[in-house]
């Protein structure tokens, strides 16, 4: 059963903010997506926030754009529209590996880029690649915009720095320069419309034979998508060796604190970080020689 709550469907941008601007809290006004994950835990929960702003629908904030060497999303763009994006395999390869394995087909025609981020779920798919790449987010309110590193945006379970009357509008990455690669591998139970059991994206820059950028993210392994950063180190500035390789996937391990869930141990997910980030790094490597 659904919870009674108000539906408001505002015009464009500007009026979207001017109505979630007296918003105190998540319970007052929800930002609404595609709604393939709130209205799913409305009816689990049988209780809503008492408005619903439909921000899925707006035009202004669908759509990829690369200008500036930056690759931005407006926060509407749906997983379909990353795979269908001509250049995204050479811009954001670990973003269209992950969009590849996201759900079932019309899932991806109507979940967006936003809330799969701020659903705050650790299993949340489209998370690690964005990690890798170097994302940052725009979140906009009456009082004005500010802009976070992903890796900042984050604060626990479910929990964000995103103030109750601030839309997140935009997702923004660098374009890969020089000689890098990203990758995206996701581990579930079955091929389609699994909840993801580890999910690992690696992203590495190469200069005179030594790794440059290292980002290795992390998802359902903690309490929220993270990166390894102890990992990411072991390479930083090095010559990527298979010593150093296994040694960082092993850091890797030591670095998350997956729980137990019906689908998998905690101990599995552990094991299976070390092989995952260490079968990720090789073949991004490799893809660079
Ligand atoms: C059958 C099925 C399969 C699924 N498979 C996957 C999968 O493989 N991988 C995966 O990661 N997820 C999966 N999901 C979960 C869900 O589809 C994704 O998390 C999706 O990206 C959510 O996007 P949405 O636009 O539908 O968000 P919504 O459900 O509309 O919103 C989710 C949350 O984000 C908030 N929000 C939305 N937009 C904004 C905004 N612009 N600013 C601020 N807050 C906002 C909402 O208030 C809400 O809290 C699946 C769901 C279903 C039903």
């Amino acid at each position: 059963m659904y919870a009674d709550f108000d539906l408001l469907i505002p015009e464009g941008l500007n009026q979207a903010l001017g109505m979630i601007a007296k918003s105190k809290a998540d319970t007052d006004i929800a930002p609404l997506g595609g709604g393939t994950n709130l209205v799913v835990e409305m009816r689990a929960r049988g209780k809503a926030a008492a408005t619903l702003l439909s921000v899925g629908q707006i035009a202004d904030l669908r759509g990829i754009e690369i200008a500036d060497g930056r690759v931005t999303m407006g926060a509407a763009t749906t997983v379909s529209d990353i795979l269908r994006h001509p250049r995204m395999p050479d811009v954001g390869s670990a973003l269209f590996e992950s969009a590849g394995v996201f759900a079932g087909q019309m899932v991806r025609n109507t979940a967006t880029v936003a809330g799969n981020i701020c659903c705050g779920s650790p299993a949340a798919d489209l998370v690690p690649p964005l990690l890798a790449l170097g994302a940052s987010v725009t979140l906009q309110s009456q009082r004005g915009e500010r802009t976070v590193p992903l890796d900042k945006y984050f604060t626990g379970y479910k929990t964000s720095v995103r103030k109750p009357d601030e839309l997140l509008t935009a997702i923004s990455w660098p374009v890969p320069a020089g000689k890098s690669a990203s990758r995206f591998y996701k581990l579930g139970r079955r091929k389609g419309d699994a909840i993801t059991m580890v999910g690992v994206s690696v992203f590495i820059e190469m200069a005179g034979g030594v790794c440059t950028t290292v980002r290795i993210a992390l998802g359902a392994v903690g309490p929220c998508v993270m990166r390894a950063g102890k990992a990411e180190a072991v390479l930083l500035g090095k010559a990527p060796t298979a010593e150093l390789i296994e040694k960082a996937a092993s850091v890797a391990e030591g670095e998350c604190a997956p729980i137990d869930d019906i689908r998998a141990s905690g101990a599995y997910r552990k094991q299976q970080v070390q092989v995952l980030v260490r079968r990720l790094l090789n073949q991004t490597i490799e893809s660079l020689s």
